[in-house]
């Protein structure tokens, strides 16, 4: 989850670097207006709470699913290696489940952190203060 603003002068996006778990707590850190400085332009904004939004985190998103489909290939793999190849011809539809079992435990992982992030994305979103 990433916090941003929208520059009421250019209209362009500002990340910023907190972490909070909702924005009753921002406005306990930070009080009702934060004063910051956007990212393209310079000018300085005073953001009211309300106006402060979350959204995924692109990069890490990047990253995790990059890790991801790393370790569904290496997982599938090694279930191949280790408990399909070399058997015998009969393994045939069980050998199918355990490659497709090495693919789909990391995406299984992967969708839970992901829904898990997008429930609090929806949280800090849908709580005005
Ligand atoms: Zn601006």
């Amino acid at each position: 989850m990433r916090l941003a603003f929208i520059c009421k002068y250019c209209n362009e996006e500002t990340p910023l670097n907190f972490v909070v778990g909702d924005r009753f707590r921002f406005l306990v850190m930070h009080g009702e207006n934060y004063s910051c400085r956007c990212a393209k332009c310079g000018a300085l904004n005073e953001i009211h709470v309300n106006r402060i939004y979350a959204r995924t985190n692109k990069p890490l998103l990047i990253v995790s699913l990059i890790f991801t489909f790393g370790m569904m290939i290496y997982l599938s793999n090694h279930f191949y290696t280790n408990y399909v190849s070399g058997r015998s011809l009969n393994i045939g539809l069980r050998g199918v489940f355990i490659v497709a079992a090495g693919l789909l435990i990391p995406l299984f992982i992967w969708s839970c952190l992901y829904l898990f992030e997008l429930g609090k994305i929806r949280r800090f979103n849908d709580h005005r203060v």
